[in-house]
């Protein structure tokens, strides 16, 4: 079957031509579609008053320079848009994506502020890349000289990969480990396909193979490879190894079967939609179809779960989460998108235990918020004798995730980490305490997000520029 050109989505809204009237006006479906997008675009564009006190700007991560781009859209003047664009983000159209606009530059906007409505400034920054790539304007990197001199970069996640971007811009020779099979980190196996589609982070990391980028991937640092091995053979090192140890449950049953780590059911759906064949998914372990699934936990990987289970055909979704709605750590917008498509929340409703094995039900203690603690926020307290069993053949724990101990696994003590055990690395630089190791992302930060994780990775990637020149000028003296 012929290859669909990539759909640009820009603000779906009700005034969308449907399939039918496409094939009235004897136009494809698709060529309306970009039509639409590219009006859609411009007006939303057009939408900036050109404030002059842009905190949309001040509130992204990496200060993209939104008006003007916007103000290039509005135009029509896209290349110029994706050159402003590009030159502060290194995956505009993955931002554009899945950043919580509504916490950063959108929820910032002075028109949203004034009542008014944000423009939809995620929307059009997907859609003048999207566009970019399909003008052809998004190039491979052909650094105008070559550095002898290499780094190693632990990790092909968004701050492994933006840092491995902006060193190779500057002829830096760039060799990327990783223990999965295929790189993007948590673009790939962790983010589900509808909010971020797979292709999108694929053709990224095609260009930077295509830019020379050196990917060696099924490789787990510390077990195939030691750190210090890949120490001794570059100049500088990288640590983007992200956050993947899951908070877990204790309580009886807890190791029943049918009671599984939201990262695993992920990371199996997220397989499956790049069409691998795999064993947990067809013998019905990491498999929802069917079954009455409870997602335990109130942020956004318990969002993806419970969207994910509705997509597969779960007979019911329910997420459980101790805290009321005010108080989840997800966004309020995903909770509408979940709620749209039948997920209940249970919300004041926290484990006790499991009934069965495999699993049958969660036991369930009915929770109210306390007085505030120490840092303002109100406690979950139980109250006595409301306990209930929910049924469920499927149980999810989503309660979030912590490092891993690195010195302890890659043996080197020397590195230092914080009581959180996350690696100890100046938040501007991304250096560590080991002489030419530096590190980004969530093995830095926690759990975050992807935007914070390219700035890392493009702050590193400067870092290491000023060290490697300094380690040159020191060898040729
Ligand atoms: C389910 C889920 C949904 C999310 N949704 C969003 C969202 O919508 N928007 C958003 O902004 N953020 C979201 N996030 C957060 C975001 O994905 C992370 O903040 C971001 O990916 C962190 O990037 P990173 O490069 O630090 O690490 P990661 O993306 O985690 O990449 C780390 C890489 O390091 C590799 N690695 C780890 N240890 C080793 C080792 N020993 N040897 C070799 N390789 C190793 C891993 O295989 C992985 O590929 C989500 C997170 C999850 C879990
Ligand atoms: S990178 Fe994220 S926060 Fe910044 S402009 Fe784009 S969508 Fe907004």
């Amino acid at each position: 079957m012929a290859k669909q050109p990539m759909l640009k989505f820009v603000d779906v809204s009700r005034d969308m031509p449907s399939k039918r009237e496409a094939g009235q006006r004897n136009k494809d479906f698709n060529e309306i579609y970009a039509e639409y997008a590219d009006e859609k675009a411009k007006e939303q564009a057009s939408r900036c008053s050109q404030c002059g006190v842009p905190y949309c700007q001040s509130h992204c991560p990496l200060h993209n320079n939104i008006p003007d781009w916007l103000r290039m859209t509005a135009m029509g003047r896209l290349e110029e848009a994706y050159a402003i664009s590009q030159a502060t983000n290194t995956f505009p159209e993955i931002c554009g994506r899945i950043c919580p606009q509504d916490r950063l530059c959108e929820g910032n906007c002075v028109i949203e502020q004034s009542g008014h409505g944000t423009v939809t400034i995620g929307s059009v920054e997907k859609y003048i890349t999207d566009t970019a790539w399909e003008n052809g304007w998004v190039k491979p990197i052909a650094p105008t000289a070559e550095r002898d001199q290499s780094v190693g970069i632990i990790g092909a996640g968004p701050g492994g990969l933006a840092a491995a971007d902006r060193l190779r811009r500057a002829g830096v020779q760039v060799t990327v480990y990783d223990r999965y099979d295929r790189a993007g980190g948590l673009l790939t196996y962790g983010i589900p396909g509808f909010k971020l589609e797979k292709d999108v982070v694929m053709r990224r990391i095609k260009q930077l193979e295509l830019s020379g980028v050196e990917f060696v991937m099924n490789c787990a640092v510390g077990e195939d490879l030691s750190f210090d091995a890949i120490r001794g053979k570059h100049d500088a090192v990288v640590i983007a190894t992200g956050v993947y140890k899951t908070r877990d449950l204790e309580g009886p049953g807890s190791g029943a079967d049918g009671i599984v780590r939201a990262i695993d059911y992920l990371t199996v759906s997220n397989k499956l939609s790049f069409g691998d064949t795999v064993e947990e998914y067809e013998d019905g372990t990491l498999n929802a179809a069917g079954k009455k699934v409870v997602v335990i936990g109130g942020g956004d990987t318990a969002m993806d779960c419970v969207r994910t289970a509705i997509r597969q055909g779960a007979e019911s979704v329910k997420c459980l989460y101790r805290r009321d709605r005010a108080n989840m750590p997800g966004s309020q917008r995903e909770v509408q998108n979940a709620e749209e498509e039948g997920v209940v929340f249970e919300w004041l409703a926290a484990p006790k235990g499991f009934a069965g094995d495999p699993v049958s039900g969660v036991m369930v203690q009915k929770m109210r918020l306390g007085a505030p603690d120490a840092s303002g926020r109100q406690s979950p307290e139980v109250i006595e004798g409301a306990d209930y069993v929910e049924d469920a053949d499927l149980v999810i724990k989503a309660l979030g995730f912590e490092p891993e101990d690195l010195p302890k696994l890659w043996g080197v003590d020397g590195l230092e980490v914080t009581r959180w055990g996350t690696v100890k690395a100046e938040f501007t630089t991304g250096k560590t305490n080991l002489e030419g190791v530096y590190a980004v992302g969530d093995i830095v930060r926690g759990a975050s997000l992807v935007v914070w994780a390219i700035k890392d990775g493009r702050d590193c990637a400067d870092a290491i520029l000023g060290f490697l020149s300094d380690t040159k000028a020191v060898a040729a003296e």
